[in-house]
C-alpha cells in the first residue's frame, strides 16, 4: 500500500517500486539507470500499455525527482505519479488515454546516496551524491555538523556587538534584521550549526560545498565555476545515466523536473531574457504554465528573468539548459512546497535570500511550531562552542520547515502536481494517418494518397529551438505494398514538420503568427495484384507512429 503521508527511506522506497511493477507487470516495467557511489540502483519506472505499440513508437514524457538530496517531497510527487497513473488506469479517462497513446519514464529518487544522508538525523542541509560525506570535501571554513548533539544541524546565533541580527521585541526566537544606522541593542551573528575547520580565530569563513550538484553537471554551458559542477560535465554516475536515458529515449517531448522549495514553475530560459527567446515558445511555455498554475496554484515564471539574482551569474550546465536549449524538448522545473503561502504570506519575491520581514517571520514561526512542531523548530538552547565561545543553537529546521512540507500536507501536493505532469504530457504531438485513399488509374495500377495530421497541441519538432539547432527530425509517411510494387515517387517520403494547434493561439491576423500546415498528404503510384496489401507508415521521433492497412478490390 503505497502511502503518500510520510517519506521514504531508499528501502522503503524501492521495495513499493517493486511492489507497483509486480502489481501492474504488463503497464509497469522497472530499470535500474546508474549505480551510485554508495552502491545504490537508481530506478526508472517506464508506464505504457504494450498493447497500443510499443513505448519507443509513443511520445514520451519523463519526470525526474530529488537530484538535490533535501528535497524529499519531490520523490512523493514522482512516486505519486506513478502509482497515479497504475492504480487510475482503466478507471479514469485521462490517465487511460495517456497510457495508451503515449509513455511515461519516472526515476523518483535520481540521488538516493544523498537522500538518505538527509533523511536520517542530523538531518544535513547540503549531503551532494555520496563521493564524499558531508563537509568531507571542504578544506576550510564552517563545516555544518550536529556540535550539542540533540539530532538537529540548525544555526547558532553568537553574541556580537558588530552583529546584523537582533532578537525580535515580540518573540525572542525569532530574528530580525539591524537597521542601517541602528545602535544601542544587543545583536547577534548567525551562522549555521557546526565548528570551524583551520579557523584563524578571526574570521568565520563558510564556504561553497564543491560536492554534488548533480544539476550543473549537465553538458551544456557547463562551467567548472558552478559550485558542484563535477570535475567535467557527466561526471557524476547518476547524471550520467540520466543523460544516456534521455539520449536513448528520443521519443521524449516533455520533461519535469521537480525540486523543493518555492511553490513555482520554472521555465526556460536559465542563460536568457525573454525578449531573446522566439516568441512561439516563449507563448507555448506560457500557456502549458497556465494550466499548470490552475491544477498548482504555483506562478509559472522564467529563471532567468525572475529566479536568477544576479543576472550576470545565470545557472550554467543545469539540466534544462540541455533538454530545451539543446534538444528543445519542452522541460519545466517544478519547485514544490511554499511555506510562506501556507502561513497566509503574501507573495513578494520568488528567491528567498533577502531578509524576511518580523512580521512574515513570525508568521513562518507560527505556522511551523503549529505543524510541524517535532522536527520543524528547535529552541534556541545554551552550548559553549569550543572556537566561538558562549553561543546558543536553535531555530528552524531547513529540511523540516521550508524545504519539505509537513507529512500531512504531502499527499496534497503530489496529487496538484501529478496532474499537471498528465496535462503537459497531454500537450505532445501526436501524428496520426487520417485516411488513405486508394484510386484505381488502369488495369493494375493505382493512386495511392495518404492524409497525415498533427492531433496535438505541440507542433512535431516540439519547439523553434530544436529547428534552430536541427535536432528536429521530419514526420516522413512511408508505403510497403505486399503482391505489388512501387511505381512512382520514394518509398519513404519527407512530410516535413506538421504545426500544433498551440500555433493558433488567436484568430488568423496578417500582424500576428502566421500559420503552417497542421495536415499533409503523401502519393504514391503503384501496380499492385487484387487482394494485394497496402501499409502506410507514418513516423514522427516525438509524435509517434501510425500504421494503417489497406487491401486492394479491384
Ligand atoms: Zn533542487
Amino acid at each position: 500500500m503505497t502511502e503518500f503521508n510520510r517519506y521514504y527511506t531508499y528501502d522503503e522506497m524501492t521495495a513499493q517500486l517493486h511492489a507497483l511493477a509486480a502489481a501492474y507487470p504488463r503497464l509497469a516495467k522497472l530499470e535500474s539507470i546508474a549505480r551510485t557511489f554508495q552502491g545504490r540502483e537508481v530506478w526508472l519506472v517506464e508506464i505504457t500499455n504494450p498493447d497500443t505499440g510499443p513505448a519507443s513508437e509513443k511520445p514520451g514524457y519523463y519526470i525526474d525527482a530529488q537530484i538535490h538530496a533535501e528535497e524529499h517531497a519531490t520523490s512523493a510527487a514522482a512516486l505519486y505519479a506513478v502509482w497515479h497513473l497504475l492504480v487510475n488506469y482503466g478507471k479514469d479517462e485521462e490517465v487511460t488515454r495517456l497510457v495508451d497513446t503515449q509513455v511515461f519514464y519516472i526515476i523518483p529518487r535520481i540521488n538516493p546516496d544523498g537522500a538518505e544522508l538527509s533523511l536520517q538525523p542530523p538531518y544535513h542541509n547540503w549531503c551532494g551524491n555520496g563521493r564524499f560525506l558531508p563537509g568531507a570535501d571542504r578544506i576550510e571554513g564552517l563545516i555544518p555538523e550536529d556540535i550539542n548533539g540533540d539530532g538537529f544541524i540548525v544555526w547558532m546565533r553568537v553574541p556580537d556587538s558588530k552583529g546584523e541580527w537582533k532578537q525580535s521585541a515580540r518573540n525572542r526566537d525569532v530574528m530580525v534584521q539591524r537597521q542601517p544606522g541602528e545602535e544601542g541593542g544587543h545583536y547577534f551573528r548567525l551562522y549555521p550549526e557546526g565548528l570551524i575547520r583551520n579557523f584563524d580565530g578571526v574570521d568565520v569563513k563558510v564556504e561553497k560545498p564543491f560536492d554534488g550538484n548533480m544539476n550543473r553537471n549537465f553538458p551544456t554551458n557547463w562551467s567548472p565555476q558552478e559550485y558542484g559542477a563535477g570535475t567535467h560535465p557527466l561526471s557524476e554516475p547518476e547524471a550520467a545515466g540520466m543523460a544516456k536515458f534521455i539520449l536513448d529515449h528520443p521519443n521524449i517531448c516533455g520533461m519535469c523536473a521537480y525540486h523543493t522549495h518555492g511553490g513555482l514553475i520554472l521555465r526556460p530560459s536559465m542563460t536568457r531574457p525573454d525578449s531573446a527567446m522566439g516568441s512561439r515558445d516563449i507563448n507555448l511555455y506560457k500557456e502549458i504554465g497556465k494550466v499548470g498554475t490552475e491544477l498548482t496554484g504555483y506562478p509559472t515564471i522564467s529563471i532567468y528573468e525572475d529566479f536568477t539574482p544576479d543576472k550576470t551569474k545565470a545557472r550554467r550546465g543545469g539540466l534544462m539548459d540541455w533538454t530545451y536549449e539543446e534538444m528543445g524538448i519542452i522541460s519545466f522545473g517544478i519547485e514544490l512546497w511554499d511555506i510562506e503561502r501556507a502561513a497566509g504570506v503574501d507573495k513578494v519575491g520568488y528567491m528567498n535570500l533577502y531578509p524576511r520581514t518580523e512580521e512574515i517571520q513570525q508568521k513562518v514561526y507560527d505556522y511551523v511550531r503549529n505543524h510541524a512542531p517535532d522536527k520543524g523548530w528547535r529552541d534556541w538552547t545554551p552550548f559553549h562552542h569550543p572556537q566561538l565561545g558562549p553561543v546558543e543553537i536553535g531555530g528552524m529546521v531547513n529540511i523540516w520547515s521550508y524545504r519539505n512540507p509537513p507529512e500531512a500536507l504531502l499527499e496534497n501536493v503530489c496529487r496538484q502536481n501529478a496532474l499537471f505532469n498528465l496535462r503537459h504530457a497531454a500537450s505532445a504531438p501526436r501524428v496520426l494517418i487520417d485516411s488513405v485513399t486508394i484510386t484505381r488509374i488502369e488495369g493494375s495500377l493505382y493512386k495511392v494518397r495518404a492524409e497525415v495530421s498533427n492531433h496535438g497541441y505541440l507542433p512535431t519538432n516540439l519547439s523553434d529551438v530544436a529547428i534552430e539547432n536541427q535536432v528536429a527530425k521530419p514526420v516522413r509517411a512511408a508505403i510497403a505494398i505486399e503482391n505489388g510494387e512501387l511505381v512512382m515517387n520514394p518509398q519513404s517520403i519527407d512530410l516535413g514538420h506538421l504545426a500544433g494547434r498551440n500555433e493558433r493561439l488567436y484568430p488568423w491576423s496578417p500582424w500576428g503568427q502566421q500559420w503552417t500546415a497542421t495536415s499533409k498528404f503523401a502519393e504514391w503510384l503503384i501496380r499492385a495484384k487484387d487482394n494485394a496489401q497496402v501499409t502506410i507508415t507514418a513516423v514522427s521521433e516525438k509524435a509517434g507512429t501510425h500504421r494503417l492497412k489497406r487491401t486492394i478490390n479491384a
